[in-house]
């Protein structure tokens, strides 16, 4: 394959939360036609799989006990590969703009020239509402969503946590899982009642998620079930609409008599 070095580019895509049919057409079709394929920990192998024959596929993520890339370091690698000509796809779970170095991958690509297009993908929130029948806004309940991670900083939770007071905000919270102890303290101390309803999400998307519905107050215990995936949690009256498969199932029984 000849390449052209003014053609290099970079595609930061957003694979979704897992299943391969949560993926737009869009960042299908990018991964199909990927010459360099640099991938994080939580994309699923059939993601990989749209990968063409001949495509190089790096993953930058911890999985299977490898160590993660730094940052500069795929950085560097993206950059490489783009100036040989290659169409580079760097694929990342949910959405990139969500957590996701969008903009500091972007910042440092266009600063080197290299042009470099975003594709969207469903969000973790988003998936988690969908699958478990919650909204994140409802009209005269939830005017706001908040997307938002929780960082210890000296045995305390990092940044300003005031606007987690307001009721009618929906708090969507990644990276949140270690420390939700922490976190329901501090938004109880800012002001939120203890019995604001609230879900945890693990694997949200696929076959393999689970709900762990909760309150404000007990969230580390909610999250002391969770089996080691992703996990993301909601906090706001929304959450009380949650319902797994289950629960469906023994509503509609009910119904049914
Ligand atoms: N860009 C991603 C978020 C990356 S940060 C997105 O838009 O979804 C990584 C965090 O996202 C995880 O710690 C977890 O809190 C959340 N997350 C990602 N995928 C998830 C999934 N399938 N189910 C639940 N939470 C998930």
């Amino acid at each position: 394959m000849s390449h052209d070095a003014q053609a290099g580019r970079v595609l930061l895509v957003g694979a979704g939360p897992g299943p391969v049919d949560l993926m737009t057409v869009r960042a299908v079709r990018a991964v199909e036609s990927a010459q360099a394929l640099l991938y994080d920990a939580l994309i699923s192998d059939d993601a990989i799989a749209l990968a063409p024959p001949g495509c190089v596929r790096i993953q930058t993520g911890k999985r299977a006990g490898r160590l993660s890339m730094h940052q500069d370091e795929i950085n560097r690698l993206m950059l490489r590969l783009a100036r040989k000509g290659l169409r580079v796809v760097r694929l990342k779970g949910g959405d990139p703009s969500i957590f996701g170095r969008v903009g500091e991958e972007s910042a440092f690509l266009q600063g080197h020239g290299v042009p470099v297009e975003v594709v969207p993908g469903v969000t973790a929130a988003c998936a988690a509402a969908a699958q478990f029948g919650f909204p994140l806004t409802h009209r005269g309940e939830a005017r706001r969503v908040v997307f938002t991670t929780a960082r210890l900083e000296a045995g305390a939770l990092a940044g300003d946590w005031s606007a987690a007071s307001d009721p009618e905000a929906t708090m969507a919270i990644y990276m949140g899982g270690e420390v939700a102890g922490a976190l329901s303290e501090r938004m109880i101390a800012a002001g939120r009642s203890p019995d604001t309803p609230a879900v945890a999400v693990e694997q949200a998307g696929g076959v393999e998620a689970r709900l762990y519905p909760c309150t404000l107050g007990t969230l580390a215990a909610a999250l002391g079930e969770t089996r080691g995936g992703p996990v993301l949690i909601v906090i706001g009256e929304v959450a009380a609409q949650a319902r797994s498969a289950g629960d469906v199932l023994e509503e509609l029984s009910r119904a049914v008599g």
